[in-house]
């Protein structure tokens, strides 16, 4: 994306720690926030249309995924849907102290969720992953336990893009008679998803990795599976997430995962072609670097690790020309220690603390891949050739 703003352009290339808002579904927002006040749950005709809108909105995101309606509960976002998922499994069956199993490279909405339920006295597994960041079935396969209660496996990585076996690894979970549940919050809208064909047991998705707005997301559960809710309340979202449903924000989750489920092949060729570009220069001219996360990967996604390097101060000296990529995931951006994920792959060390993720998005173009390239040549040449 290049916007002018009042003094200069832009190039935003962090589009795995959020998107810009689409603008009919902000559109929508706007209406729908203004002239649309009343409360779903209420009984008479002003909440008609509201009630018709948040039946549409799941209509339409179950489309996306392959899902029936019903199996779709919205909620706040990736970090609710990842914790609902854990905890409501675990506390269910807490009397027999569960093992949950999941991957070392997950998102600290996950690891943390886990870590909760470990304080209170549960096994957590953490299957290692390959050199790209893939986890293999057989590891998961030997380290299924009859306490086994949940396999947590991200579809699509935060960090460094790769995307996991999943429908094998769902089908050695289905063969062990346990639950699977996917954190596609990076895959959802980026990617096609059959949650049929793969069998997912549960799914979490966040609006504002698709060109949704914040603070807004959904978790997608089976028809059949049973799980507590985790906020209690009201009847709302079929008395298994309390609380007001924010109707608007509901809404242009709705709009912007339709119209980027739409365009998604197109947009992903559009994406690759963009990060093929950035790779070509700095192969070209040079540039000592690794690409992490290997060939299966989301579209645009690049995690590069530079030679001696310092990834902070890339990002700062791109920063300074208005372009915005990132060290790793958003969530570490505080931290300067090394990310759990890099270190899971073995990125080699003196590559790993000169790590940036630049992930293209639908609003980015050709130019801004090149532009990118020459800026990130001009920075690194003089460095890497001491
Ligand atoms: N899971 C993954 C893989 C993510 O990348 C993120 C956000 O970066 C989350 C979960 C958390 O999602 P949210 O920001 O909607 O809470």
């Amino acid at each position: 994306m290049t916007v002018a703003s009042s003094s200069s352009k832009i190039i935003y290339v962090d589009n795995a720690a959020t998107t810009r808002l689409d603008d009919d579904a902000l559109a929508l927002m706007f209406d729908l926030q203004r002239n649309f006040f009343a409360n779903p749950s209420s009984a008479y005709k002003l909440s008609r249309p509201l009630k018709k809108i948040l039946r549409e909105s799941r209509e339409k995101i179950a489309a996306c995924i392959n899902a029936e309606p019903q199996e779709i509960i919205f909620t706040s976002g990736g970090t609710e849907s990842d914790n609902w998922a854990i905890k409501s499994v675990v506390l269910a069956n807490f009397s027999e102290r569960p093992n949950i199993i999941t991957s070392a490279v997950e998102h600290k909405a996950i690891l943390n969720s886990c870590a909760a339920m470990e304080n209170l006295g549960c096994a957590v597994t953490k299957l290692p992953v390959d050199k790209f960041g893939a986890v293999n079935p057989n590891d998961l396969q030997k380290r299924i336990l009859p306490q086994t209660k949940i396999i947590s496996v991200m579809l699509a990585n935060n960090e460094v893009g790769t995307i996991q076996p999943i429908k094998s690894l769902v089908e050695t979970v289905h063969t062990a008679e346990k639950i699977f549940h996917t954190d596609a919050v990076q895959a959802v809208g980026h990617i096609p998803i059959d949650v049929k064909t793969l069998g997912i047991d549960m799914l979490s998705a966040s609006a504002h990795k698709f060109n949704g707005p914040k603070g807004v997301g959904f978790l997608y559960v089976r028809d059949g599976l049973k799980i507590l809710p985790y906020i209690d309340g009201g009847a709302q979202e079929f008395s298994r997430r309390a609380g007001t449903e924010n109707v608007p924000a509901i809404a242009a989750m709705a709009l912007a995962l339709e119209k980027n489920c739409q365009d998604i092949n197109q947009t992903a060729e559009k994406l690759s072609a963009y990060a093929k570009i950035l790779l070509d220069c700095l192969q070209s001219n040079g540039v000592d670097f690794t690409l992490n996360g290997g060939k299966n990967r989301l579209p645009g996604h690049l995690s590069l690790s530079f030679k001696d390097c310092d990834g902070e101060s890339l990002m700062h000296r791109l920063d300074l020309k208005n372009i915005f990529v990132s060290t790793g995931s958003a969530c570490n951006s505080q931290q300067t220690k090394i990310s759990h994920v890099l270190q899971a792959l073995k990125v080699p060390q003196d590559y790993i603390r000169g790590t940036i993720r630049i992930t293209f998005g639908k609003e980015n173009s050709c130019d801004d891949a090149k532009t990118i390239g020459n800026h990130l040549v001009k920075i690194l040449q003089p460095c890497q050739n001491q």
